[in-house]
Formats: C-alpha cells, structure tokens, sequence
C-alpha cells in the first residue's frame, strides 16, 4: 500500500459508508473555512466585533472537528448515518444563527448558509428529518431575528427582519422538499442497482449452470476449455497435458419408462452429486446433454483420470436413488488424452467414439481412446 493510501486509511478508516460520511464531512470543514475567511475580512472592515467573531469560530472549529471522531467512533457508540446527519445540520444551523448575529449589514447573505446545510442533507437525512430540521432552523432563526429587532432595533430594522424572515421561510421551505425528494429518489437509485445486481447474478447462475443437477451446463463448459487451452497452448508439442471423459448412463431410458419420467431426474441428481464427492478440485464435470456427462481432468495422466471413473462407477453403483429402489445403475464412459496444440473438440471426438465402443462392448465399463 502507498503512503497517501495508508494515511487515507488511517483517517478515514476502511469501512465505506464511514468514509463517504468523512468525506462529507470534510466538505463541510472545507465550509466552514471559508466561513472563517469571510468572518475575518468582516472584522478586517469593521462589519463585526473582534472577540465575538473569535469566539464564534474557535467554537465552530472546535465542535467540527470534534464530530471527526463522532463520525470515526459511530458504529461503536451505535450512531446511525442519519442521526449523525442530522446532528451535524443542528450544530451547522447555530452557528449559522450565531453568525447572522455578528454578520452586521451582511447577514442577510449569512442565511443562504441556511438553505446550504439542509440541501446537504439530502445524503443521508430522511425526508421527515429535513422537513422538520427545516423547521427547527425557521423558528431558530425567527428567534434571532426577533430577538435581535427588539433589543437592537437601530442596527436591525423590525420590518427588514420580518421581510428577511419571509424570503428565509420561503425558501428553506422548498429546499426542504427538494431536498426529501433528492433523498427519495437517491433511495430508488440505490433499491434499483441492488436489485439490478442480483438478477445479473441470478442470469449468471442460469447461464452457467444445469438447473436439475447443478452441475456446470454445457455453454460453460465450453468456456472451462477454451480457457484451459488457453492455459495450456502448443508449447510441449505431442506431450498429453489433460484428461477428457464423456459419461453416458446405461439405459437410462428403462429406468425413465419402468419408474418414471421423475425417477429418471432422481438418477440424474444423484449421479451428479456421487460423481463430484469423487473428483478433485481442479475437475470439472459438466451436464454435456440429457444423461451425458463431459469430465475435464487438468494436469491429470491416463491412469490418474482411470482411477478417478473407476472410484466413481464404484459409487455410482452403490448410490441410493430415491424412487428407484432395487436398480443397479451403471455408467459407460470414454476417455481420451488431450494432447498439447490440439483443441478439446478433437479429444472429445476421440472420447465419444471410445464411449461408444464401451456400449458396444457391454456397458458399465470405461475405454480408451
Ligand atoms: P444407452 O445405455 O445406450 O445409453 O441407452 P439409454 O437408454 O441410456 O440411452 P438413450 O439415448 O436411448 O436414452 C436416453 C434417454 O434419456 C432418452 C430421454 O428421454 C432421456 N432423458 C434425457 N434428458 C432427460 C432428463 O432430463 N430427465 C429424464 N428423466 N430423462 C431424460
Ligand atoms: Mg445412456
Ligand atoms: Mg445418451
């Protein structure tokens, strides 16, 4: 890991809904800067008096970063994102409330800090909660305002105050609703990706997989050996690289006509499971159509792959299948080297034409191409 990425996880930790939060937050910091830049060029010009503007910011600067640590220590302290947010909108609305009391001729432009902090809420305060922060700012402002008329009334005109209050509720009122309706519509964004993600997962596993036994299908399988061509190319020439075998259960279509169309389903579902309990995990077996079974075997020679249909037949005809009580079932399989340069398609023709020869010969019996 760099340095500036293990400092980034050092403050902002590794989670990503923390990080998101602190990234807000940092936002927020950045605000409350310039803020600070603008209060000081105020006392620069004489608009606001020194030690009331000092105080204001060491204590707005103080409690914001102290909602760093808020933030960091919310999953422990059992703080959910929209509590917090709306903590932060409180503490972003007295000061805002504190700095239209010190902002002298400026403050009517101090209020669009107002509209600032609940369009910021949008990310993660409910539209219930905004609304009502909304409401919260109205009457705090509306305190300040009134208050500052009746005991300042030179300096803060009542009329002006009522008119500023007016244009205020006005607009905080519609960046409230603006603002739930961003909420609501970031929501179903969200809802709708979560959802698109798990039905692309669901085609995934419709795409790549055999619906009765659960086994790999035969498009997948297709796919599984041109990427072990592509892992094994040309370069040993002659050598064999894997084993391929087709398996073929033996008539299958007795048990489908003696027992049943269903039983027939439990044969197939209960080879595929005895059949994998007995491969590695390299090998793939795939569903390569009706009761026929395509087995990849990488890196393994004649006799290892020998070895493994031997354990499997052996399996496979002592395995319980429900609905077909008393029927030894047995399979007839083909094996063939791939051998490195040649294409799997060649290897499996040579196996089929083995398979073949095994029920021409007498089935439940594996041969060699
Ligand atoms: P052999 O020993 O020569 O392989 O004979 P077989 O009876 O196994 O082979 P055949 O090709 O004559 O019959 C295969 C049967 O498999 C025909 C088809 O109806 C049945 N089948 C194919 N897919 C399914 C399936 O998904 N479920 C069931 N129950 N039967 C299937
Ligand atoms: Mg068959
Ligand atoms: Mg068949």
């Amino acid at each position: 890991m760099t340095l500036p990425r293990r400092l980034a996880a050092l403050l902002l930790g590794t989670d990503t809904s923390l990080r998101r939060m602190l990234q807000y937050w940092a936002a927020t910091y950045v605000l409350y800067v310039a803020c600070t830049l603008i209060l000081l060029t105020q006392v620069h010009h004489g608009f606001s008096a020194t030690t009331t503007a000092q105080t204001l910011i060491r204590w707005g600067w103080g409690t914001a970063a102290g909602f760093y640590f808020v933030i960091r220590l919310s999953p422990r302290i059992g703080l959910k994102p929209d509590q917090l947010a709306v903590l932060q909108a409180l503490f972003s609305l007295v000061c805002t409330m504190f700095l239209y009391a010190v902002s002298g001729p400026l403050r009517g432009a101090t209020l669009v800090m107002t509209l600032v902090t609940i369009a910021f809420c949008m990310f993660a305060a409910r539209p219930r909660q905004t609304m009502l922060l909304s409401l919260v700012a109205l009457a705090g402002m509306g305190v300040t305002m009134w208050w500052l008329a009746l005991h300042d009334p030179a300096r803060f005109p009542p009329a002006q105050e009522a008119m500023s209050f007016g244009y205020l509720a006005a607009a905080l009122l519609s960046t409230a609703v603006l603002s739930g309706e961003m909420h609501k519509l970031r929501s179903r964004l969200k809802r709708q990706r979560r959802e698109l993600t798990e039905a692309l997962d669901t085609i995934r596993v419709l795409a790549t997989v055999d619906e009765l036994t659960s086994l790999v299908n035969r498009r997948r399988m297709h796919e599984v050996l041109e990427a072990e061509e592509r892992r094994q190319p040309s370069s040993r020439n002659g050598q064999a690289l894997s084993c391929i075998a087709l398996i073929d259960i033996d008539f299958f279509k007795q048990v489908n006509d003696q027992y049943g169309h269903a039983a027939g389903d439990s044969v197939l579902r209960s080879f595929s499971s005895a059949a994998r309990a007995c491969l590695r995990g390299d090998d793939v077996l795939a569903r390569w159509g009706g009761e026929e079974f395509l087995l990849l075997l990488p890196d393994a020679s004649l006799d290892d792959a020998r070895g493994v249909l031997e354990r499997m037949a052996e399996q496979v005809h002592t395995m319980p299948v429900p609905g077909v009580e008393g029927r030894r079932i047995s399979f007839s399989a083909g094996l063939a080297t791939r051998n490195a340069g040649e294409p799997f398609a060649d290897a499996i023709h040579r196996a089929d034409k083995a398979l073949y020869r095994a029920k021409e010969s007498g089935r439940d019996r594996i041969v060699q191409a």
